[in-house]
């Protein structure tokens, strides 16, 4: 590296630090934010005016329209409304001459429910600091990723460097359920030659993730009070015939032969039963319940392909019981139809990521193959612009007392402002360097 560079990255690391103050509170005044689904409005008008008035950049902020997402492969079936839950874009135009390559900062605002809150140390939307680590719901996945892809930018700017090609922020919905937030910024226009996603993965970057499908299953039972019980057929008991089948459903996906990307991996495929709704009387035998379960499977695997078989074996368990063969379950999908997808490293992407990596904290670059999906699948499989993660540590996602390694995040910024740098191409400002 030349002796500019170096100092260049000298000035912009100080201003990483000068400003890790006020990221540290931009992380908190996000986080109290409560953006589980439907409810992102409030925080997505707060990006539009930090974009806006704050990075002085060209803010677009619109609801998606269903019907024009509808015609798209990658498309999954939201039963929810976009009203009042807009998609913000913040682009910069790259001054002048374009020297470097464009990019895209990706990251999801939508987070899922707290509940049980009372299962939390501290309040979810608290942003709690102790220690080295801020609690709360989102603040892992993954509104610190947010702040330090802005406060990465902050850093070069205000540290007097400007880019030499264009860079756009995108704060999206839907990541958690659909991933029609992502598609729907792609599908308006907004390309580049690549995008980097901060999702909290402990500075790894992510090179292969699972395509994951939804479904919901409704058992029918035929209700009655407790006293003629032996005579009822008790929905919840049919039920968990199914419950059982989505079980052995899983074991054998996990048994069949391991995609490379997931080798050494001991089990790679969850099946997971997310909600379960029955009953309203202890004395009344239910007669319907529903339950609604999550499917991951194979970046080789096609999603429709999955839905067929996941139902196949369903119907399959459910003739072996003399009730459910008469009385079929009902089998639909919803939300996630996501394809997995393996990348290909030898990408320019890694390789500047790899070297912001290693330039800043100065230890070895490692990958992962993640069990769950994120946004880079539309990027990499449907828009040919080369994406990937990589974000702060922290622990507890989706769960309680959810955390975010304060210390990562802040070298995290610092990553993503050298990879700006290198990317992008920064030059001081009227170029005096
Ligand atoms: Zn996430």
């Amino acid at each position: 590296m030349n002796h500019g560079k170096n100092k260049m990255m000298q000035e912009i690391y100080e201003k990483v630090d000068d400003l890790w103050e006020e990221e540290v509170r931009f992380l908190q005044h996000i986080g109290r934010f409560p953006s589980t689904l439907g409810n992102e409005g409030a925080l997505q008008s707060f990006f539009a005016n930090y974009f806006k008035n704050e990075l002085k950049l060209e803010v677009d902020s619109f609801v998606p329209d269903v019907k024009e997402l509808s015609v798209h492969p990658a498309f999954s079936v939201p039963e929810w409304s976009y009203e009042g839950r807009p998609v913000v874009i913040g682009s910069k135009k790259g001054k002048g001459k374009k020297t470097g390559k464009s990019l895209i900062l990706q990251g999801h605002v939508d987070v899922v429910s707290p509940e049980p809150s009372s299962a939390w140390d501290y309040d979810p939307w608290g942003a709690t600091i102790v220690g080295d680590k801020m609690y709360g719901r989102g603040i892992q996945d993954m509104k610190s990723g947010i702040a330090a892809m802005i406060f990465a930018y902050r850093a070069v700017k205000e540290a007097g460097y400007e880019l030499g090609a264009d860079l756009s922020f995108q704060t999206v919905i839907e990541e958690e359920c659909t991933g029609n937030g992502a598609l729907a910024a792609l599908m308006r226009g907004y390309k580049a030659d690549g995008a980097l996603i901060p999702e909290p993965f402990a500075q790894k970057a992510v090179i292969s993730q699972i395509g994951v499908i939804w479904l919901r299953v409704k058992v029918k039972g035929s209700g009655a009070h407790t006293e003629r019980a032996y005579q009822a057929v008790n929905a919840i008991e049919k039920g968990y015939i199914m419950i059982k089948a989505l079980e052995t459903y899983r074991n054998y996906i996990n048994n069949r032969r391991k995609h490379k990307d997931y080798k050494d991996h001991p089990h790679p495929l969850n099946v997971n039963v997310g909600t379960f709704h029955s009953g309203d009387w202890p004395s009344s035998v239910p007669s319907e319940c529903v339950l609604e379960a999550r499917v991951g499977f194979y970046p080789d695997e096609n999603p429709a392909d999955i839905k067929k078989e996941v139902k196949k074996w369903l119907l399959k368990a459910a003739v072996k019981d003399s009730w459910l063969k008469k009385n079929p379950p009902e089998i639909t999908f919803y939300g996630f139809h996501a394809d997995g997808v393996s990348l290909d490293q030898s990408s320019e992407l890694f390789e500047v990521l790899r070297k912001s990596h290693e330039e800043t904290s100065h230890t070895p670059f490692e990958t992962t193959s993640i069990t769950c999906t994120t946004d880079i699948r539309f990027f990499n499989l449907y828009f040919g612009i080369p994406a990937t993660c990589y974000g702060p540590a922290g622990g507890n996602m989706h769960g309680s007392n959810e955390w975010v390694d304060l210390r990562s995040m802040k070298e995290v910024t610092k990553v993503y402002s050298r990879f700006l740098t290198h990317w992008c191409n920064a030059e001081k400002e009227n170029n005096q360097a």
